[in-house]
Order: structure tokens, then C-alpha cells, then sequence
């Protein structure tokens, strides 16, 4: 195959009758966040903070933290950066927060889990994201991955914001989670579908197994039910719903997770174009027409060309 060209984007997202999409990038440091200035990114869409430490023994001071996350939030003055607290474990175990001896470590002690182990680290993870916000004088956004109920994300929304960061989230990748987006956004203001992990715990398929790969595609209907149970909660709250996992960087997915109720696309820098330029293609209206579609398939065959035969593209 030949290497995908990287289409250019121009910094602001929109669907052809000017309906805005943020268009975020996902980084793991300030390197990451320095290519996605250069790729004109809107924002950071996830963070994720666990990058900064996968070599680490110890756990990281709060200074040592704070100077991470000054790296990145200074890429994006003024902007939207939301950061994730540490999501230790499973695919990304960390030596000082994760136990070695889990018999099923995707279904253990992983994400926000861990602080409830440990709750030192996610204090000190919370402090440093507050003073580190103040010293870039930035709008940060934190959010929780690997939430399954609302009692996490309750607990997780009163810590963060005792620590004094006001805009608090939580990643949807469970069904459980997505199941109850709607009592999420009750005790949260943002929620980001994490589509990687959605379709592993959905479709109860190994994300790291090449040989499964086809149950872990976000077309699975099961997977598209979902995250159009979390978009029609944010337009019942009228909360921002994101879509933080490989989905979004997918540009004929793209229009079907706007029309599912999805306002934010958070992807790797280089897919921006690709995603931006299909998206300027369709109206919101197509867009709706494409999510009711997708919605009735059986299989993500059927998802995918009910898709293409809205949006009119060669999926
Ligand atoms: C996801 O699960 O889709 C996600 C964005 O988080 P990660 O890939 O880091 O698990
Ligand atoms: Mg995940």
C-alpha cells in the first residue's frame, strides 16, 4: 500500500453548511503537542499522561509533573486541552501504580481504578495538572479513563474540583459507561468516547490481537448503538460529547459520530486533513440522515455501506 498523504488542514473544522467540529489532536507530551500546532489542531482532545512515565520506576514527583504538563499546555495558549489522568495498566502497565500478578489485566486494575489503591497518586496528579494550568494561565480540562459507574465519576468530579480544576470529564469505554452517559453528565461536564477501548469491551475482543481485528472495528452496530447512546445524552444535557479513540481519525466514520451527537474529534495530528476535508463534504443534516442509518444495520458491512450511500463516499 502506498503511504496515505497527509492532506493539510486549516486550523478549523466545519461540516459544508458551517456547522463547527472541533478538531483535537491526541497527544503524549510536549513533542506531540509541538507537531500538532504545526498540524494547526484546535486543541488537545486527550492527553494522555501515562506516556510521560511509561519508564519510570517511581512515581513522578508533582514538580516533575508540573514541567510535563507545562510542555504541553504552552503548545495550545487559550485553547481547549483536556488532559487524562494516568491510565496505568492493561496495554500501559506502569510499574508504580500497577500490580504484575493480574490474571486479566484489561479487566483489573487499570485507569481510575488505580486510585482507588493508590489515592496519593491521583492527588498528586491532580495538583500538578491545577498548578501547571495556573503557571500557563490555561483553560485544562481533566478527565478520568476507564470509568464504569457513576459513583467513579461522582468521586473523580469532587476530587478534581476540590483541587481546583473546573472542567471535569470522563472517558466512555465501557458499556456500562455509555449505557449511563446520561447520569454521567450529571455529575460531570464533558464526556469523551474512547472508541478503542469501547469496542474491546463491547465486542469482549482483545485490542491487541491483530487476528480480531475485525471485532474490534467501531462499525460493529453494538459499538455505534453505543456511542449514539452517549451523543443523544449530551444533546439531552446539551454537553459536549467527544470522540477521543482511532474512530475519529477514520474521515467516513467521521460524519456518522457527528450525526450520532458527537461535537469534537480528537485524533492523531496527521489525520486531521484527511477527516477535515470529509467532513466539509456533508451537511448536519446528512450527517443525521447517515447516524439513523447506521443505527438500523445489523453488521458493520451493512453500517459501513448504509453509510456510504448517505455521505456518498467510497468507504
Ligand atoms: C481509547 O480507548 O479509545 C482511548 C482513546 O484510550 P487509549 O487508546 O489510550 O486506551
Ligand atoms: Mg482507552
Amino acid at each position: 500500500r502506498a503511504a496515505a498523504v497527509v492532506v493539510p488542514f486549516d486550523g478549523e473544522g466545519r461540516l459544508a453548511d458551517g456547522t463547527p467540529v472541533a478538531l483535537l489532536a491526541n497527544v503524549g507530551g510536549a513533542a506531540d503537542a509541538a507537531t500538532a500546532a504545526d498540524a494547526r489542531a484546535e486543541g488537545i482532545g486527550l492527553f494522555r499522561t501515562e506516556f510521560c512515565f511509561l519508564d519510570r520506576v517511581d512515581a513522578p514527583s508533582v514538580d516533575e509533573q508540573v514541567e510535563a504538563y507545562r510542555g504541553v499546555l504552552a503548545a495550545f495558549p487559550g485553547r481547549r486541552v483536556v488532559v487524562r489522568t494516568l491510565d496505568a495498566g492493561s496495554d500501559k502497565p506502569l510499574p508504580f501504580a500497577n500490580a504484575d500478578d493480574e490474571d486479566n489485566p484489561a479487566l483489573g486494575v487499570r485507569g481510575l481504578r488505580v486510585a482507588r489503591r493508590s489515592p496519593g497518586l491521583l492527588d498528586d496528579q491532580l495538583r500538578a495538572l491545577a498548578l501547571a494550568a495556573e503557571a500557563e494561565s490555561a483553560l485544562v480540562e481533566v478527565m478520568a479513563p476507564m470509568v464504569a459507574t457513576v459513583e467513579e465519576a461522582r468521586v473523580f468530579a469532587d476530587q478534581a474540583r476540590a483541587a481546583g480544576l473546573e472542567r471535569v470529564g470522563v472517558m466512555i469505554e465501557t458499556p456500562s459507561a455509555a449505557l449511563l452517559a446520561s447520569e454521567m453528565l450529571e455529575v460531570v461536564d464533558f464526556v469523551s468516547v474512547g472508541t478503542n477501548d469501547l469496542a474491546q469491551y463491547t465486542l469482549a475482543a482483545d485490542r491487541l490481537l491483530g487476528e480480531l481485528g475485525e471485532l474490534n472495528d467501531p462499525w460493529q452496530p453494538a459499538v455505534l448503538r453505543l456511542i449514539g447512546a452517549a451523543g443523544a445524552a449530551g444533546r439531552v444535557w446539551s454537553l459536549p460529547v467527544g470522540v477521543c479513540g482511532e474512530a475519529a481519525a477514520d474521515p467516513a466514520l467521521a460524519p456518522v459520530l457527528i450525526g450520532l451527537g458527537v461535537s469534537s474529534l480528537s485524533m492523531t495530528p496527521r489525520a486531521l486533513g484527511r477527516v477535515a476535508a470529509a467532513l466539509a463534504e456533508v451537511t448536519a443534516e446528512q450527517c443525521l440522515t447517515a447516524a439513523e442509518a447506521v443505527l438500523k444495520a445489523a453488521t458493520a458491512a451493512e453500517a459501513r455501506s448504509a453509510a456510504a450511500e448517505v455521505l456518498g463516499s467510497e468507504s
